[in-house]
This record gives structure tokens, sequence and C-alpha cells, in this order.
């Protein structure tokens, strides 16, 4: 259940009409259930009970500010990944002690306003950065509570570019360096180790490669402690994939704590996760205005619809699918389309031959699951404008992030004095 529902013939986000969003603010626009977020951010965080764990929703994931409120009033800390995530991440009221600060280029400036608003980890990635941190940390009289990111050298993920743990991806540090990187920092004056972290992957949707991983680090623990260094905490990262439909059934939260504390074997340990699609993919959708429908004699039946690439890239670059649902869907024997945007390049498709009920001209169609990685990653690329964003909880909703005016767009460039 994800709060998208069918009904009077008509697909809602909860007590709301799409259709009405669509009329009032146009079409594309991105749809989030705060229902949805709910669920998921409480499912996931109820699957440890017992242990004292920070869940860090990875902002990345969707970085709106409003919902990032609600999961801030949720309890939700964040998982940040730039100066500006942890700037969002505070002005939607998470506690910097809830703010995990990931990254493997973090610029000298960001760790000095990391260190100046006061995160509580920051997770260091490489040793140069581990010396520029403790140097930059000693630089302003401050010892900066750290992680060694490690790569466990284990292969995950939906798709080769949101793989992270295989010892060739440019994440953390291998395995055999961590322990004397942990040893290192314990002695450097701008640093104190508290932990280790990893993060293998995104979308994965079978626990044995994350069991793996867990092992490797619990194993690493307690190498650690038998040297006397102190490890307070294990921040196992996000990963856990979602439904998408088509798509194999991922374990749930409870299946994964599940395998988490048989992996720990009773290990006494804070833990840290920083989930990010599993919170918030299925509790968004694109919606998008049907422009017309061409078709050639011999040949696909293109549906060419006012989302496109720069609104919704996951297709593009990750060969994603979206499950493509009409808001009104008409009675009908289903038809094969090639779902396409109007970006000129032929990257911008979303499906190919994708059975849907019968559609035409002004038409509202839905992209599911497309609340994480989606509006996160738009952009103006063929000068459209930034696509909005609404958020919905019952029967009110709210514009949360504004499409731009063409105005807006062009005064954002000042002319060369020359020109
Ligand atoms: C992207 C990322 C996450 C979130 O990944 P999801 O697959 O969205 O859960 C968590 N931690 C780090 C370090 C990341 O880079």
């Amino acid at each position: 259940m994800n709060h998208f529902e069918l009904e009077g013939g008509e697909l809602r986000c909860e007590g709301v009409s799409l259709t009405e969003i669509a009329a009032q603010v146009g079409t594309p626009v991105y749809v989030y259930s705060t229902a949805t977020l709910t669920r998921h951010y409480k499912a996931f965080s109820e699957a440890f009970k017992g242990r004292n764990v920070l869940v860090a929703y990875a902002v990345k994931a969707n970085s709106n500010l409003s919902v990032l409120r609600t999961l801030a009033r949720l309890g939700a800390g964040a998982d940040t990944v730039s100066e500006g995530e942890i700037r969002r991440a505070l002005a939607a009221g998470v506690p910097p002690e809830r703010i995990v600060f990931s990254g493997v280029g973090k610029t000298d400036a960001e760790l000095e306003y990391a260190l100046e608003v006061g995160v509580q980890e920051i997770n260091v990635e490489s040793e140069p950065e581990l010396d520029r941190l403790s140097q930059v940390a000693a630089g302003m009289g401050k010892r900066a509570a750290i992680a060694i990111r490690v790569n466990p050298d284990v292969g995950a993920g939906g798709h080769a570019k949101i793989a992270t743990g295989k010892s060739e991806n440019k994440f953390g540090v291998s395995m055999s360096e961590s322990q004397r990187l942990y040893a290192k920092a314990m002695n450097l004056p701008g640093v104190r180790p508290v932990a280790v972290a990893c993060h293998i992957g995104s979308q994965i949707t079978d626990l044995t490669p994350m069991r793996e991983a867990f092992g490797k680090m619990r194993d690493l623990v307690l190498r650690l402690r038998a040297e006397g260094l102190p490890v307070e905490r294990l921040d196992l990262g996000g990963g856990l994939g979602v439904p998408y439909f088509h798509q194999p059934e991922p374990p749930t939260p409870a299946d994964f704590g599940k395998m988490v504390e048989e992996t720990l074997q009773g290990l006494d340990i804070d833990l840290a996760f920083e989930p990010g699609r599993l919170i918030a993919a299925n509790a968004g959708v694109l919606l998008s205005r049907v422009i017309h429908v061409h078709e050639r004699p011999e040949g696909p039946r293109f549906l060419v619809v006012d989302a496109a690439m720069n609104d919704l890239i996951r297709p593009a670059m990750y060969e994603a699918y979206h499950d493509i649902r009409p808001v009104k869907p008409r009675a009908g024997e289903p038809l094969d389309y090639d779902v396409v945007g109007p970006v000129c390049e032929t990257g911008d498709t979303f499906a190919r031959a994708r059975p849907l009920a019968p559609l035409q001209r002004d038409d509202l169609v839905a992209f599911m699951s497309a609340g994480a990685y989606g509006a996160a990653m738009s952009s103006e690329y063929n000068s459209r404008p930034l696509v909005p964003e609404v958020l919905v909880d019952g029967d009110r909703w709210a514009v949360v992030r504004k499409r731009p005016s063409y105005e807006e767009m062009l005064a954002r460039e000042p002319m060369a004095d020359w020109l």
C-alpha cells in the first residue's frame, strides 16, 4: 500500500485528486504522500527495537525541505554528502547531533562548515581526507567525531552505476587499510574515531551481499576492539531496495532487521543506517500530461508526454523501470506505447512497447515510484523550467517547490558586461 490508489475511476494521492493538482499547478509535477513517507520511516526504525539506532535518511534521495521536515518530525536524522545538504537538513529541523556527513570529496570549506555547526559524525573515506580533516579541525581548536568508511569489497546493487562496495569503486578505504587508519586517527590532533561505516550500493534486493558485508564489519569491530581501540557505533549505510513494478520483491525492513541482528551475533554496539530510496521512492509520483499520440504506419506508437529526462533521469541513466498508470484509465484493450518526452535525445524514452489502457491527448499519466532520485536529480536541460513538487497530507496539499517562471530562469544569467 503506498497511498496512490484508484478511487471512483481516478488515481488519487491519499485524499487528494491528482487531476486537481495537475489543473492547479500544471504538469509535469512531482506529488509526494506524507502517509507513505511516515509509514516507510516507521517500518524501518521499528525493525531495530531494543537497539540504540540512528536512522539517518539519505538526503540525496529526495532533498525537498518539506519532505525533510516531515521525516525530521518523526525523529529521523540525515545522511548528507555536501554543505548544501547539511544546510537543508538544518533548515528542515534535523538537529546537528543527528547529521552524518559522507562523501569521497569533501572540500576544506565543507569540512569547516560541518565542524562549525557540529554534525554528529563525519564519515572519512580516504587517508588524505583523514589528514586534511584533522588539520582543518585542529586549526579550529576542535576534534571531529569520525567514522572510517570501509569498502568491504562486496558487489551489490541494482545497476553498475549504483554499486559502491567493490574494491574498484571510489568509495571508502580497503578493509586491510581500515585498521591502520583507525589506529592512526586515534593519534591525530583533530579527529576522534568513534565508528566504522559501510554502504555497498543501492536498490539491493537480496540480503546475501549485505550479510556478507555486515559480517566483515562485525569482524572488523572485534579486531579493532581487541587492539584496545574504542568503537562506539557501526554505520551500515543504506541501499535496501524497494518494490519497483515487475522487479524481484525486496526483503522487508523487518527481514532486513532480523538479518542485521543475526549477522552481528549479539555484538554490543550502537547502530546507524542511511536509507534513502526505501523511505522516499514509493512515496512519490511524477504526474505528466499526454501532448499527443504519434502513430507511424509501421513501427512504434509514441506516447509523447510533457515530462522528460530532465525531470526524471532514472530510465535514461540506469535503464530504470517505472510503472506508468493513466490517472483516469479508459475502457478498452491495452495498447503498446513507446513513452517518450520532448527532449532532443533518444535517451529521453521512459518505456518501450509498454501496454497501457488507451490514451489520448491531454490525458494524465503517473510515473510511479518516482519519489527518490527523481526531483532531486532534475535539471533545466533543454531550458525546461525546473519541475515543481507538491506534498499531500490527508486532504490537504501544498506546492513545496515552485516551478520557476521563464523570466526567473533568464534572470539568473547576467550578461557579460562586454556583450
Ligand atoms: C546514496 C547513499 C545512501 C542511500 O542509498 P539508498 O539506496 O537510497 O538507500 C546511503 N549512504 C550513502 C553513503 C550514500 O551515498
